[in-house]
C-alpha cells in the first residue's frame, strides 16, 4: 500500500503559529533566534542592492550560481528545525515547516498546489504558489522584465531544504516567474533524475573558486605580456610558414648583417614597416633610432625639408631650424615608404645621400656628414615610373639592388592562421579580454576572404573582433566582418543569413549528373553561362567576354549561333550538328 498522500493546505497551517513562537529576540544579546538557529533581520533594499552588485560585478550566470548555493544553505539549515520540530508529526505535516518558515522568514508567500511524498521510498512531487517574491519584486525593480526565472536563491532554498529533508537530491524549477513578469511565481519539484535537462542546473550547485579563475587568469595576462615582448624581436606579424613568406623572410634575414640598402615590394597592408623594422632591430644599428617616413603622406613642397632639415627663414614658415629625418636617423634606419611618390628634385638629394653620406639642410650652406641606413618601399612598378620619367633610373638601380618581395596573403593562406591567432592574443592582451577563439564559421571566413588590405586588413577585423565579441565566447563573422554584404558573402561562400554556401564542386557536381543524366545537354548549360554573362555585365560583351575567359569575337560568334538556332530547354531535343 502506497504511502503517497495529497493534503489539503489548511492542515499544514496549524503548525504556523508553533513556528511564530520560536521567534525570539534577545535584546540583551543582540541576537534573532528561531529554535536555535540565529538569525539576522536585514532590510531587503539593502539585501537587494548586494543581489544587484553580485549581478553587475560577476555577470548574471556566477551570481546566479552564487545566489542559488545561499539559498541552498538556508533551506539545508531549514530542514534540520523542521526535523527537530516535527517528530511527531505526519511526513507531510513535518514537510510543511520549510514553506512556512520561507514565509516566515519574509522571503515569499508559499502555498501548497500538490504535494506528494513518501520519504521512505523517496518519492516526490511538489508544486507551489509562490506570491510576493522578494527576489522576483527587485529582480524586476534593477533590471526590468526577465526573459527567465529569477528567483534563485528561493529556488535554492526549496531544492536544499526538500533534498535535506528526502535525504535525495531534489530539483526545483520556476515555470512562473513575478520576474519573467508573471503575477506570481509558481515552482515545480521532483528528484533530479526525473528531469531531463537536471544536468543544465547542475553547475549552479557546485562551488566555483572566482579568486582560482582570477589568478589563473592574472597568470594568463602575464604570460601573455611576456610572450609579446620576447615577440618583439619577432613580431606577431612576422609570423609564417609559407613558401612564400619564407623566402621573403630568408632575404631579410641575410640583409640584417650588412648595410646594403633594401627595397621592399609589396601591396599596402603587407607588413612592409613590420619588415623594415625587423631589419633595423635585427641588425647592427638596433640601439640607434628607426626613423619611418611615409612619402606619400607629405606635401611636395615640404618634403626636402621633412627629409634634410630647414634653416630658418629658408621659406615662408620655416620660423625655426631643425633637423630632417635623415639627421634624426643618424647612426640608425630610415624607412622611406611609398618611395615612388618622391618628387624628383628630392630623388636628386636622396641619390646624393645615398652615394656621399651628406646632405644640406634646405636653405643651408653646410655639408653634414650622416650615417643613415636605407630601407625604402613601394607597392607601384618603379620600372613603370622610369619609363614615364616620374623616377630617376640611377636612383631605382641604386635601390634596387637588394628587394625583397613580401607577398599579400591571398599567397599564404596558410599563414592566415597562426597570424589570427597571435592576433587575437596579442588584442586580448592589449584589451584585457578573454576570448576562446573564432567559430568554425568565423575561421572559414578567415580563410577564403580576399584580404586586400593584407595583413593589416586581417589585424584590424581580429581586434574588431575582439572588440565586439562577449568575454569569454568565441569570435563570430559579424564580429570581423561589419556586414556581409553581398560581395564579401561571394567571398567568403557564405549566403545572405550567413550561412556557408553549398561548396561550389557541389554545385559543378549537380550540373554534371544534369548532362550525364540526360536532363540537360551541353549546348544548354553554354547557354545558360552566356547569357548570365551577358546579363551580369549589362550586355556589355566585352566585359561578358573577360568573365568567360573568351574574346569579344568569339562570345559574338557563339551568342548569333544561339539566336540563330534557339535552343530548346527540353531534354529531349534533338543533338544538333556539331558546328565546324
Ligand atoms: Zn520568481
Amino acid at each position: 500500500m502506497t504511502k503517497l498522500r495529497i493534503v489539503a493546505n489548511a492542515q499544514a497551517e496549524a503548525s504556523n503559529s508553533d513556528l511564530r513562537s520560536q521567534v525570539h529576540f534577545c535584546a540583551q544579546t543582540g541576537q534573532i533566534w528561531l529554535h536555535e538557529h540565529r538569525m539576522l533581520l536585514i532590510h531587503a533594499q539593502a539585501q537587494a542592492l548586494l543581489r544587484k552588485e553580485l549581478i553587475d560585478t560577476l555577470g548574471m550566470a556566477r551570481a546566479q550560481g552564487l545566489l542559488t548555493r545561499m539559498g541552498y544553505e538556508s533551506g539545508v539549515r531549514d530542514a534540520e528545525l523542521a526535523r527537530t520540530m516535527a517528530q511527531d508529526l505526519s511526513d507531510i505535516e513535518a514537510f510543511m515547516t520549510g514553506p512556512q518558515l520561507h514565509t516566515l522568514e519574509g522571503i515569499v508567500k508559499v502555498t501548497q498546489i500538490r504535494l506528494e511524498l513518501d520519504r521512505s521510498a523517496g518519492n516526490f512531487y511538489g508544486e507551489f504558489l509562490w506570491e510576493n517574491s522578494w527576489e522576483g519584486q527587485w529582480h524586476r525593480h534593477f533590471f526590468g522584465v526577465h526573459t527567465e526565472p529569477v528567483c534563485w536563491t528561493q529556488i535554492g532554498y526549496a531544492c536544499g531544504y526538500t533534498s535535506a529533508f528526502m535525504g535525495r537530491a531534489i530539483l526545483y524549477k520556476e515555470v512562473e516567474c513575478a520576474g519573467m513578469g508573471n503575477d506570481h511565481c509558481r515552482i515545480i519539484g521532483k528528484p533530479v533524475d526525473e528531469w531531463e535537462d537536471a544536468s543544465e542546473y547542475a553547475h549552479f550547485f557546485n562551488r566555483e573558486s572566482i579568486a582560482e579563475q582570477l589568478i589563473a587568469l592574472q597568470t594568463q595576462v602575464v604570460e601573455l605580456r611576456t610572450s609579446i615582448a620576447e615577440k618583439k624581436g619577432l613580431p606577431a606579424d612576422m609570423v609564417g610558414n609559407s613558401p612564400a613568406f619564407r623566402a621573403a623572410y630568408e632575404l631579410l634575414r641575410h640583409a640584417t648583417h650588412n648595410e646594403i640598402t633594401v627595397l621592399l615590394l609589396g601591396e599596402t597592408g603587407v607588413g612592409k614597416e613590420v619588415f623594415a623594422r625587423t631589419l633595423h632591430e635585427h641588425g647592427a644599428r638596433a640601439k640607434a633610432s628607426f626613423v619611418a617616413i611615409n612619402c606619400a603622406a607629405i606635401p611636395t613642397d615640404l618634403v626636402e625639408a621633412e627629409l634634410f632639415g630647414v634653416e630658418k627663414g629658408a621659406y615662408t614658415g620655416a620660423q625655426a631650424s631643425r633637423a630632417g629625418r635623415f639627421e634624426r636617423a643618424n647612426g640608425g634606419t630610415l624607412f622611406l615608404d611609398e618611395i615612388g611618390d618622391l618628387p624628383l628634385a628630392a630623388q636628386a638629394k636622396l641619390l646624393r645621400v645615398l652615394q656621399e653620406g651628406e646632405i644640406e639642410r634646405v636653405g643651408g650652406q653646410t655639408v653634414r656628414k650622416v650615417s643613415v641606413r636605407l630601407v625604402a618601399a613601394t607597392n607601384v612598378d618603379l620600372r613603370l615610373k622610369v619609363k614615364e620619367g616620374k623616377f630617376r633610373s640611377d636612383l631605382y638601380y641604386r635601390l634596387n639592388a637588394y628587394q625583397i618581395k613580401i607577398p599579400p596573403l591571398r599567397e599564404r593562406k596558410e599563414d592566415i592562421s597562426p597570424l589570427a591567432k597571435g592576433f587575437l592574443e596579442k588584442y586580448c592582451a592589449l584589451h584585457g579580454k578573454r576570448i576562446a577563439g573564432f567559430t568554425d564559421k568565423a575561421k572559414r571566413a578567415l580563410l577564403t576572404y580576399a584580404w586586400p588590405g593584407n595583413i593589416r586588413e586581417l589585424q584590424n577585423m581580429i581586434e574588431r573582433g575582439v572588440i565586439l565579441a562577449p568575454v569569454g565566447t568565441r569570435i563570430e563573422v559579424h564580429h570581423m566582418f561589419s556586414s556581409i554584404d553581398e560581395r564579401a558573402s561571394d567571398e567568403f561562400g557564405l549566403d545572405a543569413h550567413g550561412d556557408l554556401r553549398q561548396p561550389v564542386h557541389d554545385v559543378g557536381s549537380e550540373l554534371c549528373e544534369a548532362v550525364l543524366g540526360g536532363t540537360m545537354t551541353l549546348d544548354q548549360v553554354e547557354a545558360m553561362l552566356l547569357e548570365r554573362a551577358v546579363d551580369k555585365s549589362h550586355g556589355n560583351l566585352s566585359s561578358a567576354a573577360r568573365m568567360l575567359g573568351v574574346t569579344r569575337p568569339q562570345l559574338a560568334y557563339r551568342l548569333r549561333r544561339l539566336q540563330e538556332e534557339p535552343l530548346s530547354r527540353d531534354s529531349a531535343a534533338p543533338a544538333k550538328p556539331i558546328q565546324p
